[in-house]
């Protein structure tokens, strides 16, 4: 198994990218395992903050590196909190806070305004200065409802209403993996990386 090193911190985003890349045959180590802090995400877009994650942690880890950067777009609110979705309702990060900050925006925008999509952008890279980084992106339509529903997920989960009208966090965890953002991204990634022969 090739080892490499997950630049994520937040857990839930750990389980689900560990869980289809183990269907790859890479063994992902956490940064947190190297001591490595996240660094700051100055990017202006998903694929930069991913890109910039993914050299840090090969940088300070000296192995090939995969990071994700993702975040949730709410078309009645133009397109917020996009970047800063983890970070809404200010600092500490906060899912609750970032939720309520969410219904409260959104207080009497009627169901057929409330479009919204998840976005995600997946960076590899085999050392830190490495010139031919992979990049992929996918995104997964939806809208918000009016109503928490569903214990699995995280974040903004059980507010996301997917095409079927089951919400994000109503999804058994491996179905999130296949369809969500996040798992399309993965996937797109990990054929790309197969075909330079990783
Ligand atoms: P990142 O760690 O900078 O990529 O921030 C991503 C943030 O976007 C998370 O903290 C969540 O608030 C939100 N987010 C991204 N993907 C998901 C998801 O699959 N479910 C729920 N929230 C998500």
């Amino acid at each position: 198994m090739r080892r490499v090193v997950l630049a994520t911190g937040n857990a839930g985003k750990l389980r689900e990218m560990r869980a289809i890349l183990a269907g790859h045959g890479l063994q992902v180590l956490p940064q947190s395992q190297f001591g490595i802090a996240p660094p700051p995400e100055t990017g202006d877009s998903f694929a930069a903050n991913a890109l910039l994650k993914a050299r840090h942690a090969a940088a300070a880890s000296e192995l090939p590196a995969i990071a994700d950067d993702s975040g949730l777009e709410v078309d009645a609110l133009g397109g917020r909190p996009g970047l800063h979705s983890a970070r809404f309702a200010g600092e500490p990060a906060d899912d609750r806070a970032n939720n309520e900050r969410l219904m409260a925006e959104l207080d009497g925008v009627p169901e057929g305004r409330r479009g919204a999509r998840y976005r995600c952008a997946m960076a590899f890279v085999q050392s830190a200065d490495d010139p031919r980084p992979i990049v992929a992106e996918a995104s997964w339509p939806g809208r918000i409802g009016l109503e928490p529903r569903g214990g699995g997920g995280f974040g903004y989960d059980p507010y996301f209403v997917t095409a079927d009208g089951r919400t994000a966090a109503e999804m058994p965890a491996d179905e999130k993996n296949r369809v969500s953002h996040r798992g399309q991204a993965l996937a797109l990634l990990a054929a790309r990386m197969r075909e330079a022969g990783w």
